[in-house]
């Protein structure tokens, strides 16, 4: 099964994403993950990434189809896998559409949290980040178990350049202009189920399942 899970940053999908993969079989495919993973290793194409990271800007759609080409012709995506962050533009949505059907698949579903601005940008402010490991934390909802310190692989936790202030009106802009009419296209296409992403993580995260199995 292919799954888009679907949101503005912040969301909570990196949040729900393991639940929604233990579901279905399928590995979690993040691209913003992919870049931080680049940035880490100091390759050419993290150092691009960063570039437009930095300012809450969207990397160019040519790259990020690439990336995604090439996880993708991974063995363990060939049963599908859960789309988190990606497509954030039409065009991205409809070169993914085209690959997936070319190789006899199609979009399954897209799970759309939604989420008020003002909670995006609160959860945004908060969330704390292992650059080692990528598990996700937050300063009020989900600490880790021994503060500056992921409770998943021991790593420093600490808070994400582009999680700074200014940056993350930036990002809300860049999600409404440009990724949000991805909902339009998805209608079109497939099945969309919208989720009310304000609630608790477990809450959310039961809603994500439940809607699986609809
Ligand atoms: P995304 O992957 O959509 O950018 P994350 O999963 O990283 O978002 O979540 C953003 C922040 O909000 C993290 O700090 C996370 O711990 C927190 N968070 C996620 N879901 C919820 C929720 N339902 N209620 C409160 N905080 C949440
Ligand atoms: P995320 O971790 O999903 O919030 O992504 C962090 C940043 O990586 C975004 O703000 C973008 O700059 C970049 N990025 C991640 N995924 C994409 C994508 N599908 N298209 C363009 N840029 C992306």
């Amino acid at each position: 099964m292919d799954v888009i899970l679907f949101g503005p940053p912040g969301a909570g999908k990196g949040t729900q994403a393991s639940a929604v993969c233990e579901a279905l079989g399928v590995p979690h495919v993040s691209t913003g993950d992919i870049f931080r993973r680049h940035l880490r290793e100091g390759t050419e194409l993290g150092l691009l990434a960063k570039s437009y990271m930095s300012k809450g800007e969207l990397v160019p759609d040519s790259t990020v189809v690439d990336i995604v080409a090439t996880r993708l012709s991974e063995s363990d995506a060939a049963g599908g896998v859960l789309f988190d962050g990606f497509p954030r533009t039409v065009n991205q949505a409809t070169l993914l559409d085209r690959w997936l059907r070319q190789n006899g698949r199609k979009v399954d579903v897209v799970l759309n949290l939604v989420v008020d601005d003002k909670v995006v940008h609160a959860r945004l402010s908060g969330r704390r980040s292992c650059l080692s490991c990528g598990a996700t934390y937050h300063v009020l909802h989900q600490a880790p178990a021994v503060e500056g310190v992921c409770d998943r692989c021991g790593s420093d936790v600490v808070q994400r350049d582009d999680d700074s202030e200014g940056t993350v009106w930036k990002r809300l802009e860049t999600y409404h202009s440009q990724t949000a009419p991805v909902l339009g296209w998805a209608r079109g296409v497939c099945r969309v189920v919208d989720i009310d992403a304000n609630r608790p993580i477990s809450e959310v995260g039961q809603a994500v399942v439940a809607a699986l199995s609809s």
